[in-house]
């Protein structure tokens, strides 16, 4: 089975690789794929911005495509930035102005009344228009302050966000730690639960 990453984030590509290791599939990124194009992502849900993204590099490499949309959801914010997460602060020079401008929001925001949760969904295309979606969530905390370093500098969240029943932010964690327990993790279980129980012939193009 051959399927393209439809990211240009090389933080998810790196994290999405890792978690289909175990499996008999050639994974390419976008821009592997020879697609520099980015979609807009102005859906109303993460499933429609992870179809979106799918679809548009399905049918443009013919290929089988996957794709991921998430978004951090902080209760004392109303959900905010959830889906608007890649872009809740304008223009930014950086991935970590992201983490820095939630934990500003936050400032007077009190343990015990920071809950959050990172959502997933991540969408399968055909090049055919096929699809199928696959939703993962975690749910946990907003740290006080930036903590384990920027390193994964694509998914800037990770130093900010404890997940439920940890001290550690995803940051203070191992790659293999991390995808355990994880949005991204817990979605990419569901596709590859629907991988097996479909058998990779399923997926010749
Ligand atoms: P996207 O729209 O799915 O690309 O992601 C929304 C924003 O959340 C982007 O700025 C990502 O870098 C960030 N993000 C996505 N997944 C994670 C994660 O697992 N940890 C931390 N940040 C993430």
């Amino acid at each position: 089975m051959k399927i393209i990453f439809a990211t240009h984030n090389e933080g998810k590509v790196k994290e999405m690789r890792a978690l289909l290791s175990d499996l008999k599939i050639d994974v390419f990124s976008a821009v592997e794929a020879g697609i520099v194009e980015e979609v807009e992502e102005d859906g109303v849900t993460l499933e429609e911005n992870a179809f979106k993204k799918a679809k548009f590099v399905a049918v443009k490499a013919g290929e089988w495509a996957i794709a991921d949309d998430s978004g951090l959801f902080i209760e004392a914010l109303n959900g905010a930035p959830g889906i608007h997460s890649a872009r809740w602060v304008g223009e930014i020079q950086k991935y970590d102005d992201l983490m820095t401008y939630t934990l500003d929001k936050l400032r007077n925001v009190p343990d015990g009344e920071r809950k959050a949760y990172f959502q997933t969904a991540l969408a399968l295309c055909a090049s055919d228009g096929r699809s199928w979606i696959f939703c993962g969530r975690d749910d946990g905390e907003i740290a006080n302050g930036p903590r384990g370093g920027n390193i994964r500098p694509q998914l800037p969240y990770d130093q900010i966000f404890i997940p439920k029943g940890y001290i550690q932010t995803f940051a203070e964690m191992t790659d293999e730690q991390k995808n355990k327990l994880s949005h991204r993790g817990r979605a990419f279980e569901q596709f590859k639960k629907f991988v097996k129980e479909k058998g990779l012939g399923f997926f010749k193009n």
